[in-house]
């Protein structure tokens, strides 16, 4: 079946702060992917990437590490002299790309959002015990000693909880959600 709105429309759908757009309006100046700490990682460049969406290259964006790695310092976003904000593009990708279920294999990103939604969905708090396991075995070894390590100084010094918190009146905070964002199987 094919798409009934452009990839570039979908998108835009979804930056929910702006009008119209706005990825139509980059020049592809490139302030963004030099400002930006992490782009020698990312398959696409920032610049790159919103160029791939005005062409409609869904299956290469989607497949790309881009948003995943991005570290939502907002230097790009202030510097933009279309003042596109592309940290919310970024956020924008992740959920698209959760919500499609398409994402590429080995990303940590993807499990770990996936895992802290449901984690608050449940009970209105971040339990990193818990969140540690989306990620913390994807680690090589030395990585997990010193993570363990790490933890368990958090641990003597009362900084990391034993067990999970709720907040009060979760059902309320539930529902605020619900307006926000689908709940379907993430409960
Ligand atoms: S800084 Fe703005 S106009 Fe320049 S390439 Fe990035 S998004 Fe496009
Ligand atoms: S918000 Fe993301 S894309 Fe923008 S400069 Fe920071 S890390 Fe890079």
């Amino acid at each position: 079946m094919t798409d009934t709105i452009p990839f570039s429309q979908e998108i835009s759908n979804l930056l929910h702060a702006s009008e119209g757009e706005p990825l139509k309006n980059c020049i592809q100046c490139g302030t963004c992917s030099g400002t930006c700490p992490v782009a020698g990682y990312m398959d696409n460049s920032p610049r790159q990437i919103i160029a791939l969406i005005n062409l409609g290259k869904k299956d290469q964006v989607l497949e790309s590490n881009t948003f995943w790695y991005c570290a939502s310092c907002y230097h790009c976003s202030v510097r933009c002299p279309q003042e596109i904000d592309i940290t919310e593009l970024m956020y924008a990708l992740k959920r698209y790309s959760i919500w499609k279920n398409r994402y590429q294999e080995g990303l940590i990103g993807p499990t770990f959002s996936e895992a802290f939604v449901k984690m608050i969905i449940r009970g209105g708090r971040s339990f990193e015990p818990i969140l540690a396991t989306s990620y913390i075995f994807s680690f090589n070894t030395r990585e997990f000693l010193q993570e363990i390590q790490g933890a368990t100084e958090l641990l003597l010094k009362g900084r990391l909880p034993i067990l999970p918190a709720r907040i009060k009146r979760l059902e309320n905070f539930r529902r605020m959600i619900g307006r926000i964002i689908p709940m379907g199987g993430l409960e």
